[in-house]
């Protein structure tokens, strides 16, 4: 042994890193059939809530017309016909789950998704049914990042259709992580110093609130209200989602309104915080919705449809908001 060349932190790196980049061109699954064939129902729903109109992927009578001769799934669904559900898990073997448990037990246990490539081949049609392989493709040697130190994980799935000519490859998804442990929050220099008192979140201004904020350290609400179709809304954007006019002006509430909806905080306890604490979605008399926070009330006694009325709250010399104070009913 030699004593002057062992230093056990790096002895246990090397070891570390010789056992999981063994997982290198392992193939994790392969030939796992989707959950459900390629299908109308949720090509329509993806479209609709990705905002994608185009009628090649809804409407037969269009997609005939067009190039492809039928309906056909948007590209972007790839990963949609692999995926398994919340009961099924997101994988159907243990091998990636084994390779992260590797991670966890080294004190890599934070992890966060870093990149995500998609490579498409050709659009799926209605009523196929794809299958996949997946492997771990590379596992990084460790490496600092913000967030910490760690090491990437990167996963390759190909994605297939089976046919009499064998398995057409349709597209591939490459997805990276990074296992890490998060840095040590540093003590502050000359740790003498009376700690600063925590505060709350800072209010961000850009273009578009700008009215909102100002409108706020003149001690009003308000809300904008489009001047071409009268359409109220709140928060603050630049157009009307009703007639998509960029004319718009500031309204003041009355501040009067009812819980619409509400939550009570307990987790995370962030110190500027009074934990819990009940946040209201407030809706206004004149028919917008505010979120802030409900006071004046025990917060298991926030309910839906208690009245309340706009008290501004300074919590410090640079933040005053807007919060709910309960009302007495009528
Ligand atoms: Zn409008």
């Amino acid at each position: 042994m030699n004593d002057d060349m062992t230093d056990p932190t790096s002895h246990d790196k090397a070891a570390f890193l010789a056992a999981v980049k063994k997982y290198e061109g392992v193939h994790d699954v392969s030939g796992v059939l989707a959950l459900d064939p390629v299908n109308g129902p949720m090509i329509r729903h993806w479209a609709e809530a990705m905002g994608d109109t185009n009628p090649v992927y809804t409407d037969p009578e269009a997609a005939a017309a067009s190039h492809y001769g039928e309906v056909v799934a948007p590209a972007t669904m790839l990963q949609v016909w692999i995926m398994r559900g919340m009961d099924a898990g997101t994988t159907v073997n243990s091998t990636t789950g084994e390779l992260y448990k590797h991670f966890t037990d080294n004190g890599f246990g934070s992890v966060v998704a870093t990149n995500c490539e998609q490579e498409y081949v050709r659009p799926l049609r209605l009523g196929e049914v794809v299958e996949y392989d997946q492997l771990i493709e590379t596992v990084s040697d460790e490496k600092t990042t913000g967030l910490g130190t760690g090491h990437f994980i990167t996963t390759l799935t190909n994605i297939y259709v089976s046919g009499e000519g064998g398995r057409e490859l349709i597209g591939t998804h490459r997805f990276r992580i990074l296992r890490y442990t998060p840095h040590k929050k540093k003590a502050p220099a000359g740790s003498a110093a009376p700690a600063a008192p925590a505060l709350r979140p800072r209010k961000v201004v850009n273009k578009d609130n700008q009215a909102y904020w100002d409108g706020v350290d003149a001690g009003k609400l308000l809300f904008q209200k489009c001047t071409d179709c009268a359409t109220p809304r709140f928060p603050f954007a630049p157009g009307c989602n009703n007639c998509a006019s960029l004319e718009w002006e500031t309204v003041e509430s009355t501040g009067k309104g009812v819980v619409y909806s509400h939550v009570t905080m307990h987790y995370p306890k962030f110190p500027a915080f009074d934990m819990p604490y009940a946040v209201g979605l407030i809706e206004l008399e004149e028919g917008v919705r505010m979120l802030g926070n409900v006071i004046g009330v025990p917060h298991q006694d926030v309910r839906i449809g208690l009245p309340v009325e706009l008290e501004f709250v300074t919590h410090d010399a640079e933040l005053t908001v807007p919060a709910f104070r309960a009302v007495g009913e009528n």
